[in-house]
Formats: structure tokens, sequence, C-alpha cells
């Protein structure tokens, strides 16, 4: 029981944090996207490849949220990309206080667009709003077919669903259908798109959905 409040407690200062996060982002005309996968499916990879795909007018900024390193970070820096590098020291998610200290560290007035870069983690990332616009969930085939019914709370939380690696579904035997089935079942509505960041198929769909809806 009071195990059960202490968590309510957090989660509400948390959305209290991410409600003054969304107002920064609104007054900056910043749209924010929060990026949740697990661990290897291709957040970053995303993140580069849509960069890639951005018309010159929309410029983009990145915060990448990882239990340690910045080997994600400097990545995205590499290609020119304003980043801020959060590490959690081991926390499973990024919250609210930590989107809302990365902001003052980024170019808000001469970007509109933020992909925020959850940490890989299919579970708590979906529980803690983090101020953004868009939930983005990355999939992809060598994770399996069956995530949706195992992890309902991510695909319920998504605004749009990617399948990165579907260039390799055959090799890891991936059913579309049984996946599509899954998903719809939490979320009836939310876009599925298959890409991959490899190979660029699908990439050219989902970033006119992302403009379309930004
Ligand atoms: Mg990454
Ligand atoms: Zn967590």
């Amino acid at each position: 029981m009071r195990k059960v409040d202490v968590i309510q407690a957090i989660l509400s200062d948390n959305n209290a944090v991410a409600e003054e996060n969304r107002k920064a982002l609104d007054a900056a005309g910043v749209f924010g996207i929060n990026v949740m996968a697990s661990p290897g499916a291709g957040k970053t990879s995303l993140i580069l490849a849509t960069a890639a795909r951005l018309p010159d007018e929309t410029k983009l900024c990145v915060v990448e949220g990882d239990l340690a390193s910045s080997i994600d970070a400097e990545l995205i820096a590499e290609q020119g990309i304003p980043v801020v590098q959060i590490n959690t020291g081991g926390g499973c998610h990024l919250d609210a206080a930590m989107i809302r200290s990365a902001l003052p560290r980024l170019p808000l007035d001469e970007i509109q667009l933020l992909m925020v870069e959850n940490v890989g983690n299919l579970v708590c990332p979906a529980n803690f709003l983090l101020g953004t616009h868009l939930n983005v969930v990355v999939a992809s085939t060598p994770e399996g077919h069956d995530k949706p019914f195992k992890y309902p709370g991510m695909f319920n939380a998504a605004r749009i669903v990617l399948i990165n690696k579907f260039d390799l579904s055959e090799v890891f035997d991936f059913d579309l259908e049984y996946f599509s089935n899954g998903v719809r079942m939490l979320n009836p509505d939310v876009p599925i798109i298959p890409i991959s960041c490899r190979t660029g198929a699908g990439m050219d769909a989902w970033v006119a959905w992302l403009l379309k809806n930004s």
C-alpha cells in the first residue's frame, strides 16, 4: 500500500516537470519526439537515418539517454547535430527532470525538432512522460514478433510503431501479421511502418509521416 503511494507521488511529480518541458518546447517552436525501444533495435540508427532525410528547413537536435558512455552522442555529433548525452548511472529510463536539465544546453531557438533517445528498455520508459509531443516505438525483426504481447504498455503508449531491420525479416521468420495483430489489440489506429535504417527502405514513408504530424 505505502509502496504504491510513493510510486504515484513520483509519477505525478514527473508529470508536472514534463508539463514544464512541454511549455519550454512549445515556446521555442520545437516539436519533441521520445524514441523508445529495446537495446539494439536501432534507435540511434533511426535518428541518423531520419536526420539524413529531413528537409533543410527542419533543424534537429538530440538528447541521448544511456546508462553509461557517450558512444551514441559521438555518432550524432559527428554528423554536426547538436546533442546532449544523459548518463543515467544505471537508471533504466529517462525522466522529465533529466530532460529539463538538458534543455538549456540545446539551441532550442535554432531548431524545429528534438529527438530524445530513451534508455533501451521496453518496460518503464513508457511510464515516464518527458514533455515531448510524440512517442515513437522502434521494434526490430531479430527481437521477434511477440513483443507487443509481452510488453503491452510500450506498444499502448506508441503514436507510431516502426519495425526496423525489416530487410532481415525472412532470416528471423518475422511474422508481420502476428506482430501487427498484437499492436492493434492495444492500439487500434497506430501506424505501423516496416523500415530498414541500413537500406533506407520505408524511411521516406516514416519521414513523410513525421513531417505531417509534427
Ligand atoms: Mg542508441
Ligand atoms: Zn526504468
